[in-house]
């Protein structure tokens, strides 16, 4: 039996261990990983909540670019007073449940961590609500790998089809409705001159200033336990 390694990356609670292995401290570690393949120049490190805080964390503090708060999640018992006056913005807010600190988004260069991308719509939003809000720069780190295949093992419907997946959508659009397994693996190595493409694709879709995300051998060794205990079919396709 393997152990979803979704769990530490995304759904675990942080306070619970799975295989001996706590969720917050593998997010460090995750975060820790990721900072370590990047050079990228920011002003600070924020997590989308709620996953996306303890990788920032981690990146955070083996980076030493410091973490920040850009934004905050809205709290339905504050005041509806801390809502910024202009229409456009409490939409967004609406949407997106985040508060901006103006302070720490205009002009500033950021570095955004979030668990994962699925469609890339929420994420998109994000950037452009950071836009909005004054943003120079908005780097996007996912702390797992591209999803380039749907879960068949749980219930996890993150999405109802592969072809919800942003991947999955660029590789249509690349190579045709049929596409090979073969093919498929090879956009999901990140040494592959497929996967690169697709990832500036992705980045430009969404408006990112760079994109970069975890590598799988990377999060296997975040987590720490032997990979033949972990399923990674979502990323790899392999099972
Ligand atoms: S395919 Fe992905 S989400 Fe499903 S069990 Fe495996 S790791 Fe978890």
């Amino acid at each position: 039996m393997r152990i979803c390694s979704f769990l530490w990356v995304y759904y675990g609670y942080p306070t619970s261990s799975y295989e001996g292995v706590n969720v917050e401290a593998m997010r460090y570690n995750c975060g820790k990983m990721l900072a370590r393949r990047d050079s990228a120049q920011a002003d600070s490190v924020a997590g989308i909540p709620d996953s996306g805080i303890a990788h920032a964390i981690g990146y955070a503090n083996e980076s030493g670019i410091p973490f920040a708060r850009p934004f905050i999640k809205y709290t339905p018992t504050w005041p509806r007073s801390f809502m910024p006056t202009s229409q456009n913005q409490r939409n967004l807010i609406a949407r997106m449940k985040l508060i901006p600190v103006d302070a720490l988004i205009r002009n500033k260069k950021l570095l955004l961590i979030d668990d994962s991308i699925v469609r890339g719509t929420q994420l998109g939003e994000t950037t452009e609500f950071l836009y909005q809000s004054g943003a120079k720069e908005v780097h996007i780190r996912p702390a797992c790998p591209p999803l380039m295949f749907g879960c068949k093992y749980l219930n996890f419907s993150r999405s109802n089809s592969e072809l919800d997946l942003i991947t999955r959508r660029i590789i249509r659009d690349r190579e045709g409705d049929n596409v090979s397994d073969e093919v498929l693996k090879d956009y999901a190595d990140p040494d592959s001159q497929n996967y690169k493409e697709m990832i500036e694709e992705i980045r430009k879709k969404l408006n990112f200033t760079t994109l970069q995300f975890h590598r799988l051998d990377d999060l296997v060794e975040s987590i720490g336990i032997s990979p033949c205990k972990l399923c990674t079919y979502c990323w790899s396709g392999r099972e």
